[in-house]
């Protein structure tokens, strides 16, 4: 027991360093994608006055802390959102791999976190979900959805079709690309039902198409499950957050709240504990 305690601290620890630096990454991509600059050249620089970072200044919450959120050159307060970005992401690649345990899961699992992690910030930051981020993360979860021994399970979509018969002699990986294709359509459907009716009932856009494609690249990550629990969850988490700050600064607040990262942070809550949670509420509503 001990030595597996600490064989499993040992992995914590190296998955929070892998998990802060490419979090540090994840910093280049919110701030340059929606700029339309490269991600990869040039190496990082100072946003206040462009003078390229030293990599011993560029080492994930370790810097921040030394040199005290300032830069080294021109001594500009640096965002405390880099550290948090930093951290947020190490925490999640222990979450999940104390979760999901080595596994194809959780490598598919740590790409989704890590889109969500940059659209939720981007959306923050501009109020826009870039395609390249939804549309193309929605391509790379179908694609994915292959090494995902879970989509094949009774409990997704493609286990009911092979339940029904219908997929009964389906090669898995036809199963598991039904269960991905199945939530990319409910996702984006079902809020596109959403939008289309309030935007007739209200004559003005309350969802975006962003957030559209966003739902429907959940969907192709987490199946149909998973798409209905992240709109509730956002649904809920958004209120919680949006209704005491349009009370505070008004109605017009209502716009300027981005719903992005509530459907992330939902879809983030089903990809680690959706299953558990949702045999929960079942089992408290039917007692
Ligand atoms: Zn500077």
């Amino acid at each position: 027991m001990n030595e597996w305690l600490s064989s499993q601290f040992v992995v914590n620890v190296l998955f929070f360093v892998l998990g802060a630096i490419i979090g540090s990454f994840l910093n280049v991509c919110i701030y340059r994608i929606p700029r339309n600059e490269s991600i990869v050249r040039p190496g990082s620089r100072c946003p206040a006055c462009e003078a390229p970072i030293l990599f011993y200044d560029n080492i994930p919450l370790v810097s921040y802390m030394l040199l005290r959120g300032r830069c080294r050159n021109c001594g500009e307060h640096i965002s405390i959102r880099y550290p948090f970005v930093e951290l947020v992401t190490g925490a999640l690649f222990v979450v999940f791999c104390t979760v999901l345990g080595l596994s194809p899961e959780l490598a598919v699992s740590l790409v989704f976190a890590c889109l969500l992690i940059v659209i939720s910030f981007i959306d923050l930051d501009h109020l826009i979900i870039p395609d390249i981020l939804s549309l193309g993360g929605l391509l790379l979860g179908v694609a994915l959805s292959f090494f995902r021994p879970s989509f094949g399970n009774v409990d997704s979509v493609g286990g009911l079709l092979v339940s029904a018969g219908l997929l009964r002699w389906a090669p898995e990986s036809l199963v598991r690309l039904a269960t991905s294709l199945g939530g990319v359509l409910l996702g984006a459907g079902l809020l596109f039902a959403i939008a289309k009716s309030y935007e007739f009932l209200r004559k003005r856009e309350g969802v975006g198409g962003g957030d559209i494609k966003l739902l429907g690249m959940i969907g192709a990550f987490c199946g149909i499950e998973g798409v209905i629990f992240s709109l509730v969850a956002g649904s809920l988490l958004g209120t919680i957050v949006g209704l005491p700050l349009m009370l505070i600064k008004g109605e017009g607040m209502k716009y300027a709240i981005p719903f992005g990262p509530f459907l992330s942070l939902g879809a983030l809550i089903y990809a680690i504990a959706g299953n558990d949670l949702i045999h929960l509420f079942f089992s408290f509503v039917l007692r």
